[in-house]
């Protein structure tokens, strides 16, 4: 029987519950993952991985396993509604690199990464990865949690850990069960996401560059996987009520916002918008991320607007650091303490960032000239500056 005290379950074999895994693997843990979808969930589309979320993939030891299936783009272009010609680039690239301590700003498609830990997840003897979980029955003693994975079939998988740190998403189970009973709540945004091949976009814009389009209500973001032969497309629309229904969903179309009138955008898009796949966007927002012997990472606990691309970074930052903590304190209640104390602050800083980017990404006139006059005057650091922030940040804070 494998010692409790140093085992740890985790709900979720996403983004957040990989890093976790693996994290938790080297510091000697046996992780038991137990994850709803019969296989790695390949759900998604492209991913910005800044140089905070790279730290930690590069501490993973997964640094070139990454690179080679990511791309490093030199510079995003922003275009303002109507204008056919950047207003502003924000320099990535090696200028990016040399910044930010040698970690590099890239864009992948969520399954390269999610791939790439999952590969490595794979390496270690003592993570045991079940899916296709059905139901994680979890019941609190004092100092353990007493769990039972069952699969669709009904096959019972008990499991005693330390500790059950839900990373199962928005929608999180664990959270619902375990923590506070809280369900999402949609934004009033909705993404449509789709994949154009690299030589369609290429006519038109530069593909080793990632472009921005800001307008009335709606904004676009556009990078390319040149791994992928591919460009990601994610388009971003105000949604004029509060909550949305399935139905509704699929009665939206982009086709219909004014994006019709953006003579630069319009020829991209015009022939893919069978191809986008609508996605309401959901957020969640937590007083207190755990409870006795579980606690919450990733966007169980705080999934937020995508409009500052720090989701999946935010989830790694929270995964890496509560590996450490979980390492050096035996006691649950003070590591989980110390990880909500060092981690809460800077995730709602950046959730709210996020959601102020929306506002602004949004505007229309008069609102609009000021930000565009603003932002043409910027010098092209400036905006890397603002942000420095959220990109230097290191979440281990010199303790690894
Ligand atoms: C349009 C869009 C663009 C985005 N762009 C970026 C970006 O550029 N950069 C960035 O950093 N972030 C971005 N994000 C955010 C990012 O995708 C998420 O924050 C990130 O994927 C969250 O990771 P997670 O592991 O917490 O959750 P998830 O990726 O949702 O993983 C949760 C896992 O738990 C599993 N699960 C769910 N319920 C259960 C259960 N009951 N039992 C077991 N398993 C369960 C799921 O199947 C899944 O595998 C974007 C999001 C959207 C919607």
């Amino acid at each position: 029987m494998a010692n409790s005290q140093k085992t740890i379950a985790v709900a979720g074999a996403g983004i957040a519950g990989l890093t976790l895994a693996i994290a938790l693997a080297k510091f000697g843990f046996r992780v038991v993952v137990a994850e709803k979808q019969a296989s790695p969930s390949e759900f998604g589309a492209g991913l910005q991985i800044s140089p905070n979320a790279r730290r930690v993939i590069n501490a993973l030891g997964l640094d070139e396993d990454f690179a080679a299936n990511s791309f490093a783009p030199e510079a995003i272009d922003i275009y303002p509604h109507k204008f056919d010609a950047p207003i502003n680039s924000v320099q990535l690239g090696e200028f990016a690199t040399k910044r930010y301590d040698g970690f590099s700003y890239a864009v992948a498609h969520r399954a390269d990464l999610l791939n790439c830990l999952y590969r490595a997840a794979k390496k270690f003897a003592n993570i045991d990865m079940h899916f296709g979980i059905e139901d994680i029955d979890a019941t609190q003693t004092a100092d353990s949690v007493s769990i039972l994975l069952k699969d669709q079939r009904g096959t019972p998988f008990p499991v005693t850990a330390r500790a059950l740190i839900g990373a199962d998403g928005v929608r999180s189970q664990t959270r619902i069960d375990h923590i506070n009973g809280k369900k999402p709540k949609f934004t009033g945004y909705v993404a449509w996401r789709a994949l154009a091949s690299i030589d369609h976009v290429a006519k038109f814009l530069p593909t080793n560059h990632t472009s921005l389009f800001w307008g009335p209500d709606y904004h676009v973001v556009l990078y390319p996987l040149p791994h992928q032969q591919s460009v990601n497309i994610a388009l971003f629309s105000t949604h004029k009520h509060k909550s949305i229904t399935h139905e509704e969903e699929l009665k939206l179309n982009p086709n219909k916002l004014s994006i019709k009138e953006n003579s630069t955008l319009s020829p991209i898009l015009d022939s893919l918008y069978d191809e986008f796949t609508p996605w309401p966007l959901f957020g969640i927002t937590c007083d207190q991320w755990y409870k006795g012997n579980v606690a919450l990472i990733g966007d169980a606990a705080h999934a937020m607007l995508p409009f500052q691309a720090q989701g999946a970074a935010m989830g790694m930052e929270d995964a890496g650091l509560l590996a450490v903590l979980l390492a050096a304190e035996p006691d649950n209640a003070k590591a989980f303490a110390q990880y909500q104390q060092l981690r809460k602050p800077r995730v709602d800083k950046v959730q709210s960032q996020s959601a102020k980017n929306g506002k602004i990404f949004h505007m229309r006139p008069p609102q609009a000239w000021a930000r565009n006059f603003v932002v043409a005057r910027q010098s092209p650091d400036a905006q890397l500056k603002r942000l420095d922030w959220i990109y230097s940040h290191d979440p281990f804070e010199g303790m690894l």
